[in-house]
């Protein structure tokens, strides 16, 4: 840290369509950064008029990314946490919602002293705001802002306009734009086609931002004929055109554009130190990640199969534990609703080598869950549960060991007679959904001789967490006295945080979210034993 130190910004925009990948390429830019030892942050800008992504479904935003301190954010966090190995705050993420919100308590305070409140200076004032705290008073080299969307979105407006005052107010040789966006090849044509980013980029220097570095998406490789033509009619000189290939691995995209200099090219316009990147890691990383010597198959049974978006961190964190355990995780999507019509579930599992049940909300497709734990509890087919799922391997054992017929959780059936799953007290009189759940990181306690210590080799530990409801504690002598161990314990708040079965190979559930900490290079603990504990099972 250098007191001294002068922050420089980055803005990353999207032009032509969304779904471009433009949360991947500011992880990658800031991967490259960091590598060059500059203390990197990158910042999602959403210009959606919701406070947080929370109350969304996950059909609108894929996966809710919760943060140590117990922000809701886009799931493009998983990203930058996963890819600069920080942890990020509540600063991170900004919302339209959010800049409003605070623009209108302040008008309600006076605090605006008679003045008419306005988009430009008031809202663009405040966004600028943001951007800076996210800097968090020159403690990073770099900040990165990814806005939301694409260029020519309504909503967007009053962000750009804020990006274009904030090169006027900061000097331009401390900020640096860099648009991202789509350059098509057609089939027919039999060619690359520049006009959408000339029409993209159009629209962005109407608004007074003029790209230094464009990112251009495509399938082939970029021409230097195509470069030269994009950079005459965009006004950017032809280094900074730089291809944005689709790629095998999300990991390999940093060295992509390393291989193009982007890192060099952003020094430089941005007068930084020229360093060398080092990329030594992660290219063995996606080495592993490309030649995997095992193959393993993972079977995830929820209720937005068809959506991965909403299993994000999830599949990213199975990609982590896969490299450390040399393995590529093939991951077959189980529909709950099938299982629970099926006649015989048995089958349905067939050819997987462990089963994962995710976090979830709602009574849809929890029959199909609870029958195919029975299946994986009975057949020693490894298990893992995260929250939800672990809130059904109660219900599951409870039925079916214990002999409670009527188990449930109260989420499902609010009148059971058997709610071994039951809201949390300080829940019980909530009334506003948004940002109300169990959020963010808690400690607990982790018990010697059992799965869980393996996995971690350590007592304490911290996970971060996003629910309602627990395992009711009026139930769990009886479910102890079967044969559930609690694996760990949040002891301040006697909740139970993870349960196991000693007479399985490896079944383990968690209340928490573990999917939220991995990295590049340092799976988490969980998963890592988890692909471990499926590859045995498939040699055996
Ligand atoms: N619906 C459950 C609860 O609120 C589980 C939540 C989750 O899986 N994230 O407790």
């Amino acid at each position: 840290m250098n007191s001294s130190r002068k922050t420089k910004y980055i803005f990353i925009t999207g032009g032509v369509i969304s779904a471009l990948g433009k949360g991947i390429a500011a992880a990658s830019i800031g991967y490259i950064l960091k590598s060059r030892g500059f203390d990197v942050t990158i910042q999602k800008i959403d210009p959606y008029l919701n406070v947080d992504p929370g109350t969304m479904s996950p059909y609108q935003h894929g996966e809710v990314f919760v943060l140590d301190d117990g922000s809701e954010t886009d799931l493009d966090l998983g990203h930058y946490e996963r890819f600069l190995d920080i942890n990020m705050t509540k600063d991170n993420n900004t919302t339209t919602g959010m800049v409003y919100q605070h623009v209108i308590e302040r008008e309600r305070a006076g605090d605006y002293l008679g003045s008419t409140v306005q988009v430009v200076p008031h809202i663009t004032n405040e966004i600028e705001r943001r951007i800076l705290k996210v800097g968090k008073n020159e403690k990073f080299d770099i900040v990165i802002s990814e806005l939301g969307g694409t260029v020519g979105d309504i909503e967007g407006l009053p962000f750009l306009e804020a990006i274009r005052q904030f090169k006027l107010k900061h000097g331009k040789d401390n900020c640096l734009n860099i648009h991202l966006t789509l350059v098509p090849y057609i089939e027919t044509a039999g060619e690359i086609k520049t006009k959408p980013t000339q029409h993209s980029v159009k629209k962005l220097r109407e608004i007074g931002i003029s790209p230094d570095i464009i990112l251009g998406r495509t399938k082939r490789h970029l021409d230097t004929k195509t470069r030269e033509k994009i950079s005459l009619f965009c006004n950017v000189d032809f280094e900074s055109v730089i291809e944005a290939i689709d790629a095998d691995s999300i990991y390999e995209i940093p060295l992509l554009f390393e291989n193009h200099k982007l890192g060099d090219i952003i020094s430089h316009k941005l007068d930084l130190p020229m360093k060398q990147s080092r990329l030594a890691k992660l290219r063995k990383f996606v080495k592993i990640i490309k030649n995997p010597k095992h193959q393993v198959a993972i079977g995830i049974c929820g209720k937005y199969t068809e959506l991965h978006d909403a299993y994000k961190s999830i599949l990213e964190s199975f990609i982590h534990a896969g490299v450390e355990n040399n393995a590529e995780v093939n991951i077959k999507w189980l529909c709950a609703e099938e299982i629970a019509n099926s006649d015989n579930p048995k089958k349905v599992l067939d050819g997987i080598h462990g089963l994962l049940i995710p976090g979830g909300f709602g009574e849809r497709g929890i029959e199909g869950k609870i029958v195919a734990i029975r299946v994986a509890r009975e057949q020693n087919i490894p298990f893992f549960g995260i929250c939800l799922g672990l809130q059904c391997a109660v219900i599951e054992f409870a039925r079916n060991v214990c002999g409670l017929e009527d188990a449930n959780s109260t989420e499902f059936v609010e009148e059971t007679k058997q709610p071994v799953i039951d809201l949390m007290e300080e829940q019980k009189n909530i009334t506003d959904m948004g940002g109300t759940m169990r959020l963010g990181q808690y400690p607990a306690k982790v018990k010697k001789d059992s799965i869980a210590f393996d996995c971690y080799k350590k007592i304490n530990i911290s996970e971060r967490h996003r629910h309602r409801y627990e395992i009711n504690n009026d139930f769990l002598d009886e479910l102890t006295e079967n044969g559930m161990v609690v694996g760990a314990k949040n002891t301040e708040l006697d909740l139970v945080e993870m349960i196991e079965y000693p007479n399985h190979p490896w079944f383990v559930a968690c209340q928490f979210h573990p999917e939220l900490k991995s990295r590049i290079d340092r799976a988490h603990p969980l998963f890592k034993n988890f692909v471990k504990a499926t590859l045995t099972y498939k040699k055996a």
